[in-house]
């Protein structure tokens, strides 16, 4: 089991039920029927579809972070790598300023994900 501290919030949909009451007469609203795949109009006490039946939901911009981030800092270092490689190849004159800015952000990135920061999620 991971330690993963996450942010929730009580699910704003069912106010934390984990079930959809918001349809008329507490029946489950015309969302959560199309998420539970079922045809019909009234349904009571249905999985709340927002937040999968838990009551509680991530916000949507920090579970983008947790996934964009590993992926923008393997983008950043690889293109980092290649301007390297590149200015090694054309022999620049900034061969030398360029290595020690690629270095230092690619150690700081490094650093950032390999201190447990993350929490490897
Ligand atoms: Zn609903
Ligand atoms: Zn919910």
């Amino acid at each position: 089991m991971q330690n993963v501290k996450a942010n929730l919030y009580e699910c704003f949909h069912c106010k934390g039920e984990g079930t959809c009451l918001t349809g008329a007469n507490g029946a489950s609203c015309a969302a959560c029927i199309k998420k539970n795949e079922l045809k019909g109009k009234e349904f009571f006490g249905l999985i709340c579809g927002s937040c999968g039946g838990i009551g509680k939901a991530e916000p949507l911009t920090e579970r983008m972070n947790k996934r964009m981030a590993p992926i923008l800092a393997i983008v950043l270092v690889v293109s980092l790598l290649a301007l390297i490689f590149w200015a090694a190849l054309v022999k620049s004159t900034h061969f030398s300023e360029l290595l020690a800015f690629s270095g230092a952000i690619v150690g700081s990135i490094m650093g950032f994900y390999f201190s447990g920061k993350i929490g490897g999620s």
